[in-house]
């Protein structure tokens, strides 16, 4: 799933051909993409957009005259993609914005399921679509992390991943960012020590920077990625082959080493099984 360096490089490069012309043709979008059916989406034709902003890992997309927002959640494997004038536009295209001038802005899903959406909301029901969500992960302090670790006790791995806790990560940069601060995806959020603390905030920051860096440049996800999907590969710290494990319906990656004391975690709902 695309999470905040991917979504915020999408951001900035959207940010200007979206807001370069008036909305000609709003649509088609398939019927599982479009969440919403008043405004019906041609309230859209007509109106120029002011650019793209970005809320955790949704696209927003107002209307320069204040009136609507177009919201956008690429899910697992929607992908946005800006179409020349002339360039022909894929038939599985989920969702069509087209511009005067005849560029088009596309959504698309490689997947049986459709589970990325596109909300055409007025500025307040936007707000209250994006209300739940926590602060931006990129630009979090070491206090501001305090705060949100000693609130309850959580593993760490899902608490980065909780939307409603930090807003832009998922399980790849979960993994990323924990491994950059040499800590447990399973240690208790309540245990950490302030320098443990400080150590979590700094890695954040830089992960998430060097992701949003790479991604601006268009580095693949093999290019990007160190520890996500890494299985049996060295650890790029310290060489030990790159872990994995099962923990709530997610994979999660790790170094042995630089993380658990040399520990290998076990799977717990395996363990439990067998308990
Ligand atoms: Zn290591």
């Amino acid at each position: 799933m695309p999470e905040l360096p991917e979504m915020e490089a999408w951001r900035r490069a959207l940010d200007g051909p979206v807001s370069a012309f008036p909305v000609a043709k709003a649509g088609p979008a398939h019927i599982a993409t479009l969440k919403t059916f008043d405004p019906p989406l041609s309230a859209l034709e007509g109106r120029r957009l002011r650019g793209a902003e970005r809320r955790g890992k949704r696209l927003l997309f107002p209307t320069d005259d204040g009136e609507l927002v177009l919201l956008v959640h690429l899910m697992t494997s929607g992908r946005l993609k800006m179409l020349a004038p002339g360039a022909a536009a894929p038939k599985t295209a989920a969702f069509v914005l087209e511009f005067a001038g005849g560029s088009k802005l596309l959504l698309t899903e490689n997947a049986r399921r459709k589970r990325a959406g596109v909300w055409l909301l007025t500025p307040a029901a936007a707000e209250a679509e994006v209300e739940h969500l926590g602060p931006e992960a990129l630009g979090l302090d070491a206090d501001d992390f305090a705060e949100i670790l000693r609130r309850q006790a959580h593993r760490l791995h899902p608490l980065l991943r909780d939307q409603r806790a930090i807003a832009g990560i998922g399980r790849a940069w979960s993994n990323e960012i924990l491994h950059a601060a040499k800590l447990s995806p399973y240690a208790l959020s309540t245990d950490l020590s302030d320098d443990e603390i400080a150590r979590l905030a700094a890695a954040t920051n830089d992960e998430l920077a060097r992701g949003l860096e790479l991604r601006e440049h268009g580095a693949s996800d093999e290019k990007t990625y160190r520890v996500h999907t890494k299985l049996g590969q060295p650890c790029h710290v310290c060489g030990t082959p790159i872990a994995r494990i099962d923990f709530e319906e997610h994979t999660i990656y790790y170094c042995p080493e630089c993380q658990t004391g040399g520990r290998v975690l076990k799977d717990r709902r395996l363990s439990r099984l067998l308990r």
